[in-house]
């Protein structure tokens, strides 16, 4: 057995923490060091799997590995990520339990890369024949093309995904692929119009301006030059190591295998073209009679082209806006700055949406051809915690849905593992540990979460500002905690004399984080004006058509759109409540080093990352507790052979009454510990009163 090896072997550290004597939060650093120095990215702590990001390419991943890992029980080879992928196909494929793997770190630490490993695993063991494999390899491009228009180049990670993705992967009952779907999460799109220095925006404009033919460039009135777009930073425009003209090569084969047609192709350039454009539209004051500036379009801009959209509309647009009251129309003119600022809502806008039709469109692509039933296989890749020297309303966000994720990881490993033992009248000696609930109510309670308090501030009638949002965060949060214990979620929400005049700070389970409230109000209330709607619904494109459904005037919904929070809080709640319904596997990554460099492991980071992912917490509850446990009519089916009363006999597990069930469970349990013994491996097997067996 490899575990034992490892033990021996002390150079490589052991492949399962439970197994580490002493252990310390000591111990556990130099173990994972150890191992990183030997390439041994992947460490167990029972049956949730370490990953620590080796920052270059190791030979663990080839077809051979593949072979090695199939079919092989998740304890008997040293530990992989490809070891937990088998588990869990093995056991949605054979015992029909539907199962989630839930990949959590910070931004950096590798949580893509190892979504891809292990799709790329399970497309690998599962099914063959012509239509299978169309599908796999389907499922599989569908990679590159949301990562080249929802990943960026970060201070954190050159390839930063800055949306949340979630994918099922369905199979029928032998375990083939069928399809799947993709649900993805609020993309940040202010990274669309401007982006912090030393970051990019998506890589998609970059390898468009690399990649494209000139003919290509051409048709689309581009020009190679990055310097020549608004939207695009210069500071750091190519990324080390990155080729982005191969990116696009890649990224257009992909989109053809997704199932994309060639005109779909040419849309979604000429819009993301239309993106650039945008960026470069420049306004002049004009002087009116009464005495206000109304802006004017300085230059003829090729964007109406490309789009379809005639000048004088896009210039009404940017000159007025309408607003719609009942029976009422007004219309107000506006100035050189509100027209930038309209300008770029309109970029933000276009982009986003693009990105939510390309998901829908290779939904359709890769949904199952199926209507019967289908075993799931959850992958879910989301951005990771992030603590930037400027924080906004898109960090409130990604650190909210790592929490949330967190919060799982809590509940099932930590907080129900505990309770169970208890309830089952175990001698448990309680492991304490921070649940982080109370950061998640901060954030999300109905009535009084930061998100609700937000929205209650865009919709209060009267001048809403980000300060007057400030102020009432801090008289409901900050005032009240004096009142309340350390315990509350209040006392999450920091307050001291250090606090710049425009921010708030918020206790993390990853970390303290100051946001500034700058753009609050305006990105949850996400609006666009509705003549921009209407001018882009007159655009003779079919695509940007589909994009702004609003702007069709025979649909005035008067109605006021959901906010960007509400709709965030939303699909997280659907989310979490559809992950609980499976059976989780957890990888946890971790990053060795914040210089996104090799060979480098700094022990106070990785003892940070430590800390806040509870993994102490996570070996103590691991060590005193039953490695393994199995449902008795499994356990009874696998073990049939060994009894006298189940074999050769054997009728199935319902086959005997509750009494007699639990009678031969006592007599197995009697004879796998012999077996056990034999081995020299300290065992326990119990029944446990909730029909479980454990081990
Ligand atoms: P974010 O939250 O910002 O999206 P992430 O956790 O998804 O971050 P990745 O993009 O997966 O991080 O990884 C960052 C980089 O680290 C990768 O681009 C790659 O260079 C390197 N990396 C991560 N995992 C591995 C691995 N197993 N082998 C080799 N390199 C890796
Ligand atoms: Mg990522």
């Amino acid at each position: 057995m490899e575990v034992k090896t490892s033990l021996l072997d002390n150079m490589i550290g052991v492949g399962d923490m439970v197994l580490i004597e002493p252990l310390s939060e000591d111990t556990f650093i130099e173990n994972l060091r150890k191992r990183f120095e030997h390439n041994e990215i992947y460490t167990y702590i029972g049956s949730v799997v370490i990953s620590m990001n080796p920052y270059k390419s190791l030979p663990i991943y080839t077809a051979e590995k593949v072979e090695e890992y199939r079919n092989r029980n998740f304890y008997e080879l040293s530990p992989h990520i490809y070891a937990l992928a088998d588990e869990a196909y093995r056991s949605l494929r054979d015992q029909d339990k539907d199962q989630c793997i839930l990949i959590t770190g910070e931004s950096g630490a590798g949580k893509t890369e190892a979504s891809k490993f292990v799709m790329s695993y399970v497309a690998a063991v599962c099914g063959k024949g012509q239509e299978v494999n169309k599908v796999k390899e389907q499922l599989l491009q569908s990679n590159p093309v949301l990562e080249a228009f929802g990943n960026a180049k970060t201070v954190r990670n050159d390839n930063s995904s800055r949306f949340g993705k979630y994918m099922d992967i369905e199979f029928d009952f032998k375990g083939d692929p069928l399809g799947g779907v993709i649900s993805n999460y609020l993309l940040e799109k202010s990274r669309v119009v401007k982006q912090p220095r030393g970051e990019r925006n998506f890589h998609i404009f970059y390898q468009l301006l690399s990649g494209a033919s000139d003919d290509t460039l051409k048709k689309l009135k581009l020009d190679r030059d990055f310097s020549k777009y608004n939207y695009l930073s210069l500071d750091s425009a190519t990324v080390n190591g990155l080729d982005d003209a191969a990116c696009f090569r890649t990224v257009r084969n992909a989109m053809q295998i997704v199932g994309f047609m060639e005109d779909e192709v040419q849309s979604v350039l000429e819009l993301v073209a239309a993106v650039l454009k945008l960026g470069n539209l420049e306004f002049k004051p004009e002087s009116r009679c009464n005495g206000f500036d109304e802006s004017r379009i300085k230059d003829k801009n090729e964007m109406c082209e490309l789009l379809g959209i005639e000048q004088s509309v896009l210039e009404r647009a940017f000159s007025f806006r309408t607003v719609e009251a009942k029976m009422e129309k007004v219309s107000t003119t506006l100035n050189v700055a509100q027209a930038y600022y309209a300008r770029d809502a309109l970029a933000k806008n276009l982009y986003s949406r693009l990105f939510s039709w390309l998901v829908n469109r290779i939904n359709e692509s890769i949904k199952a051809q199926t209507k019967s039933r289908k075993k799931v296989m959850g992958v879910l890749d989301i951005y990771g915690f992030e603590i930037f020297e400027d924080n906004s309303f898109e960090q409130f966000i990604i650190n909210y849905c790592n929490e949330k994720l967190q919060q799982i990881f809590i509940e099932l490993t930590l907080r129900e593992e505990q309770e169970e033992y208890i309830r089952e009248g175990i001698e448990w000696t309680n492991i304490e540990y921070f649940n982080n609930a109370i950061i998640c109510d901060l954030i999300e309670n109905v009535s009084n979460g930061i998100l609700a308090m937000l929205d209650e501030e865009c919709l209060r009638p009267g001048t809403v500002t980000d300060e007057t949002f400030l102020d009432k965060l801090n008289t409901v949060c900050a005032e009240h905690q004096h009142f309340e214990s350390r315990q509350s979620k209040n006392s999450k929400f920091l307050t001291d004399h250090s606090l710049p005049h425009n921010c708030f700070r918020i206790q993390h389970y990853a970390g303290k984080v100051l946001y500034r409230v700058e753009g609050f109000v305006d990105k949850n209330n996400d609006l666009l004006y509705r003549d921009l709607s209407q001018a882009m619904y007159k655009a003779n494109h079919s695509l940007i058509k589909i994009l702004f459904p609003e702007g069709n005037p025979a649909k005035v919904n008067l109605k006021r759109p959901l906010t960007a929070g509400f709709q965030f809080r939303a699909s997280v709640g659907t989310l979490m409540k559809n992950l609980l319904t499976k059976n989780p596997n957890y990888i946890r990554c971790i990053k060795p080093n914040d210089k996104k460099a090799a060979h480098i492991f700094t022990d106070s980071l990785v003892c940070h990352q430590v800390r806040y992912l509870g993994l102490m917490e996570n070996v103590r509850v691991r060590r005193a507790g039953y490695a393994f446990r199995q449902a008795y009519e499994p356990c009874l089916e696998r073990y049939k052979m060994l009894c006298k009363q189940t074999w050769p006999h054997w009728k199935g597990p319902l086959f005997f009454l509750e009494e007699k069930r639990r009678q031969c469970l006592e007599d197995l349990a009697t004879l796998i510990q012999k077996i056990y013994r034999g081995w020299k491996c300290r065992t326990h097997f119990l029944l446990l009163k909730k029909s479980q067996v454990v081990v």
